[in-house]
């Protein structure tokens, strides 16, 4: 594990100098989804502070193996359903999958405190995917300022599994776009600042296109020096 960490962190500072930015504000996000806790306790033990799942279960039962560990910042990353908002929300640090008006009115009443959360843009309009399409997330986002409780700090999306690299920048580039228009709305609610975009196989191009959260996951976990080929 520890080989795939420094290859994964060798492969940020590599497109971070491609494109003149400072690797300290590319933040890396374990998705953790595919292993089990003590798997997931030894990516924590090699440094990691940012771990990310998809299921509620899972991520609870992770926190509570790992409750020692004050230092983590958790990661919901997946679809989450209304009726379950109210178990989760105050368990972690950022949400990455906001894209409709009813969750985010379940979010601000079971809130006991601000949640960071990012907008869900499906960007190629990809009919299997979850997310805002490029159109509505201005307004999307106007609307939700009555919503003490949320904090929209970045837009997230996810490329299509088949996407070209000419497809991979210009999907990145178009959120960073969205995301640039937005932040200079100066909204106190959302601030915007933030882009999560990458995983395993599209992070380099996701970092050169300005991402700032990166969601990995299988990289971490191949039998190292079997790394899926990354670009
Ligand atoms: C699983 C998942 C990832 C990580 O995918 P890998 O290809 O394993 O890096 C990133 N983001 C989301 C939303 C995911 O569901």
């Amino acid at each position: 594990m520890k080989t795939n960490i420094q290859t994964i962190k060798e492969t940020i500072q590599k497109n971070c100098e491609l494109s003149h930015r400072d690797a300290s504000l590319v933040n890396l996000i374990c998705v953790s989804k595919s292993v089990d806790s003590e798997t997931t306790k030894q990516v924590v033990d090699n440094g990691m502070i940012h771990l990310a799942e998809n299921r509620m279960e899972k991520l609870i039962e992770k926190k509570e193996y790992l409750a020692d560990q004050k230092q983590i910042k958790w990661h919901f990353i997946g679809n989450l359903q209304r009726r379950k908002v109210k178990s989760i929300i105050n368990e972690i640090d950022y949400f990455h999958a906001l894209d409709s008006f009813s969750l985010a009115n379940e979010i601000n009443k079971r809130a006991d405190n601000q949640i960071k959360c990012f907008v869900q843009v499906n960007v190629s309009g990809e009919e299997s995917k979850q997310g805002l399409s490029v159109s509505e997330v201005e307004e999307f986002i106007l609307s939700l300022s009555e919503f003490e409780n949320i904090s929209i700090v970045g837009l997230m999306t996810m490329a299509p599994f088949n996407a070209s690299e000419v497809d991979l920048h210009l999907i990145f580039s178009t959120l960073n776009k969205l995301k640039v228009t937005i932040e200079e709305k100066n909204l106190n609610y959302a601030p915007c600042t933030e882009l999560s975009m990458g995983m395993s196989r599209d992070f380099g191009i996701a970092i050169q296109e300005g991402a700032t959260f990166v969601r990995v996951g299988s990289n971490f976990f191949n039998e190292e020096g079997n790394e899926v080929a990354e670009r």
